[in-house]
């Protein structure tokens, strides 16, 4: 088979290459070793950067994913202090998506990227491959080979994009990316029904347990009384300090005071998995010839969140620009493809550099307790936090060491 662009793995990265693609008039190939609906452990959390690119993408598709009855309108975060002190940030809302449409969502993964791959699937300048592992590619005359497991797919393209998640053999070779352990985080997921007190306009719920810093325990709403409950943490903490995230929550869920009562009548309604997540660990090239890594097998999850599908829409988003470019020009040396990096970089880097550097002030109790009591108690540090979820100059500040000093000192 002959193709334009090969898109390796449909989660949010390969399913918004390949409708910026068909948008562009560009033809390519969706690729995935499973067959859709397909579950994918996650928080299911969609915030704002997914619902930006999805804006740009097509305002329809936006207007009708928020009135999806598989999905709530989530509409702040809480966090939650080691010593239970509570602090709720309002998302800022401009209205700038249009009417009814929130500034985030809470949707299992199973029903999120099947509403993507379904829209793939309806474009006829999408072809898609479900069930084909790719497990080779090797450069060719005229551009990439790729085979599948089972070697019953040959695909050759002239630009890859691998969007095939963390595990996938390609962020190593071709993509050069070696993962470090205290930059991967293993995350912890359960479905829980019946879970009460939830925020009633479906915060997010981050509870930073004591010994867990920096790791938190999470609670996303869900529809029908259903809530996603996980824990993360980097596996080099979990490896030094002999952690076992499954007992942290069950134990959490069963003794903390502010949870028991919640999870009182609560029922787990799926076994908990494990999955890994790729943090940011600083910038590097994601791109060579005739090649871009997108998602998290190019190593984009927020280390302070653990956010990675907006990252994984952007880099879809600008892998489709750059494919687009590269086929006009008949460019695919790794000078031009690393432009890919360039536009990358100016979108997320900055943000990306501030969570690294806010990463080791969230560590220390004492200070993210002391923080958390101020800023619920001060009008001045709420808004300057709520601030800093949206406002880069104002996350800026946030890695600043003197302003913890000054909020410990009381100043
Ligand atoms: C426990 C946990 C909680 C999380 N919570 C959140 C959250 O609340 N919000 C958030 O924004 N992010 C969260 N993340 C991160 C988020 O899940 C990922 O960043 C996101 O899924 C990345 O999307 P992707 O398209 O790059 O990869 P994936 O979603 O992993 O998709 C990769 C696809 O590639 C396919 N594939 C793999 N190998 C091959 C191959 N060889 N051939 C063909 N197909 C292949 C797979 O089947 C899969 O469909 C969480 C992650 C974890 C583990």
């Amino acid at each position: 088979m002959q193709t334009d662009v090969a898109i390796v793995g449909a989660g949010p990265a390969g399913t918004f290459a390949a409708l910026f693609l068909a948008k562009f008039g560009v033809k390519c190939k969706l690729i995935d070793k499973q067959k859709f609906p397909r579950d994918k452990i996650c928080g299911d959390g969609i915030s704002g950067w997914v619902l930006t690119v999805l804006n740009e993408l097509d305002k329809e598709l936006l207007a009708k994913l928020s009135k999806q009855d598989f999905l709530v309108h989530s509409h702040g975060m809480r966090i939650v202090a080691p010593n239970s002190s509570i602090l709720d940030l309002p998302f800022m809302d401009d209205g700038s998506f249009g009417a009814g449409i929130p500034p985030g969502f809470i949707c299992r993964r199973i029903d999120f990227d099947n509403f993507m791959m379904e829209e793939a699937k309806r474009r006829p300048e999408i072809e898609v491959l479900e069930e084909t592992e790719i497990n080779e590619f090797r450069r060719g005359k005229s551009g990439i080979v790729l085979n599948s497991k089972n070697r019953d797919v040959r695909i050759s393209a002239k630009l890859v994009i691998f969007a095939s998640g963390v595990n996938s053999k390609f962020m190593k070779e071709p993509g050069g990316i070696l993962k470090d352990k205290k930059f991967t985080m293993t995350g912890i997921r359960a479905y829980y029904k019946g879970v009460s007190g939830c925020h009633p306009q479906n915060y997010v719920e981050l509870h930073f347990l004591k010994g867990l810093l920096p790791g938190y325990f999470w609670v996303f709403p869900l529809p029908g009384e259903m809530a996603n409950v996980g824990v993360g943490l980097d596996r080099h903490r979990i490896g030094k300090k002999k952690i076992n995230l499954k007992k942290i929550m069950l134990e959490a869920i069963a003794t903390n005071p502010y949870l028991k009562t919640r999870f009182k009548d609560a029922e787990m309604i799926e076994n908990i998995k494990a999955w890994q997540l790729p943090l940011w660990d600083g910038r590097r090239k994601l791109s060579g010839e005739r090649f871009l890594m997108a998602g998290d097998a190019a190593s984009l999850v927020d280390p302070v969140t653990g956010e990675g599908i907006g990252h994984a829409a952007i880099t879809g988003m600008l892998a489709a620009k750059q494919a687009r470019r590269s086929l006009e020009e008949n460019d695919f040396s790794s000078a031009f493809m690393s432009r890919y990096d360039d536009r990358l970089y100016k979108k997320v880097g900055k943000e990306l550099d501030i969570s690294k550097k806010i990463l080791p002030f969230i560590q220390y109790e004492r200070v993210f307790n002391r923080v958390i009591n101020r800023a619920s108690g001060s009008k001045v540090l709420k808004e300057k936090l709520i601030l800093a979820l949206t406002d880069l100059e104002e996350r800026k500040k946030l890695k600043n060491p003197m302003l913890y000093l000054k909020i410990m000192l009381g100043m």
